[in-house]
């Protein structure tokens, strides 16, 4: 197969942890025979410096050409003055929707050899197996009106929750069909004994499971939703949420399964997907050469499935992922007390060989 790929590296980690998922993908190619060409474009910070633009055009084009887009991550402390429309992240914002992306998924299992890893107690973690359905083009990061303004000589701050009817139902419908290839069962997260939104949200996700009898759907408030995560994580399947809270409870669950470094994600739903590690660009150890390079990984595994229906390639990735965790290879997000860890680039390195070795 003939793969096209623009790769946005970003900034911070970015670069870092997106110059060993594209490593992995050329091994994939080489194994499997596969043509893949890489085109990398600036987001984020680093375009800004460029061209003073969070996503340049060209960016945005050659992400629209392409088969798949491979990001790092955006997000640089030295913009955070800046006007909103000259923020890094206002480029990720724009690239989502601008790709029609509005299904993020993102998995969060725990491998069996990192219970160590989480903070929270082996039995509590055990059997962890979720698939945040996060809705990516509305909600709160996208609702107008927004803005600070002065009203009366007092700054106020607006950003406006707004969900219609067809966003709402078109995102559950991917969470209900992809429940069908799991254990078919839909947590639908929401605040609707508090805002409007959420009550609509409810109404919708409850009609559209009528379509899906055999999915068992249980409706949660977010903030239960999040002791719930941390107290009973196996007792989820399918979670789905609205941007805001999906963003939220995502992160959590990386906490859960031993690291954000490990979450990867796809958004799909417009012509070209979006793949993602779920964690920004961490500027507090970025250039030291510690990132965990395994959530980058994961998404380009997510890539070879999700685009291109390569599951024999992605599973390869994913068995490699998991074998070398099993060997005891650990990153410093991931190492307890005075365990060894190993770099980025010699983690990627593992996984690289691994899959030559199956080659
Ligand atoms: P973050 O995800 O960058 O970091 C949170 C914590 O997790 C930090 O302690 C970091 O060191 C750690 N961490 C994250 N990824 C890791 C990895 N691969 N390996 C090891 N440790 C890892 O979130 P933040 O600190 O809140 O945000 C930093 C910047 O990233 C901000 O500018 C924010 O807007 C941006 N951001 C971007 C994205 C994205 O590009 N999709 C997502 C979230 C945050």
């Amino acid at each position: 197969m003939r793969i096209r790929i623009t790769v946005l590296p970003g900034d911070g980690i970015g670069p870092e942890v997106i110059t060993e998922a594209v490593c992995v993908l050329e091994a994939v190619a080489r194994v499997f025979k596969h043509e893949i060409n890489f085109t990398f474009k600036e987001i984020g910070g680093c375009a800004i410096r460029q061209h003073n633009d969070p996503l340049p055009e060209g960016t945005l084009t050659a992400c629209l050409e392409a088969d798949a887009v491979l990001l790092g991550a955006v997000g640089d402390p030295e913009f955070d003055n800046y006007p909103t429309h000259l923020r890094p992240e206002a480029g990720l914002l724009r690239l989502r929707r601008g790709l029609g992306a509005f299904a993020n998924l993102r998995p969060a299992r725990l491998f069996d050899s990192l219970a160590g890893a989480s903070p929270l107690k082996s039995e509590v973690i055990k059997g962890t197996d979720i698939l945040i359905v996060r809705e990516l083009l509305g909600g709160l990061y996208f609702g107008e009106p927004r803005h600070v303004s002065d009203v009366n000589g007092t700054r106020e701050g607006i950003n406006t929750m707004r969900y219609s009817e067809p966003e709402i139902e078109r995102i559950a419908r991917v969470a209900f069909d992809l429940a069908r290839s799991r254990r078919r069962k839909v947590t639908s997260v929401d605040k609707a004994n508090v805002l409007e939104c959420s009550r609509l949200w409810r109404e919708t996700v409850t009609r559209v499971a009528q379509d899906y009898p055999d999915v068992k759907l249980e409706h949660q408030y977010v903030d239960s939703c999040a002791m719930a995560l941390v107290a009973r994580p196996a007792s989820f399947d399918v979670m789905l949420a609205e941007n805001m809270f999906g963003d939220i409870l995502s992160d959590e669950a990386g906490a859960v399964v031993g690291s954000l470094g490990l979450l990867a994600s796809a958004s799909i739903g417009g012509p070209v997907g979006l793949y993602e590690p779920v964690h920004g660009s961490a500027p507090d150890i970025a250039g030291k050469g510690i990132a965990n390079p395994l959530g980058a990984i994961l998404s380009a595994a997510m890539l070879l499935r999700f685009s291109f229906q390569l599951d024999n390639e992605a599973a390869a990735v994913e068995t490699a992922v998991e074998k070398i965790l099993s060997a005891g290879h650990r990153t410093r997000d991931l190492a307890s007390g005075d365990q060894q860890f190993v770099t980025t680039e010699e983690m990627g390195k593992h996984v690289t060989d691994y899959i030559e070795r199956i080659g």
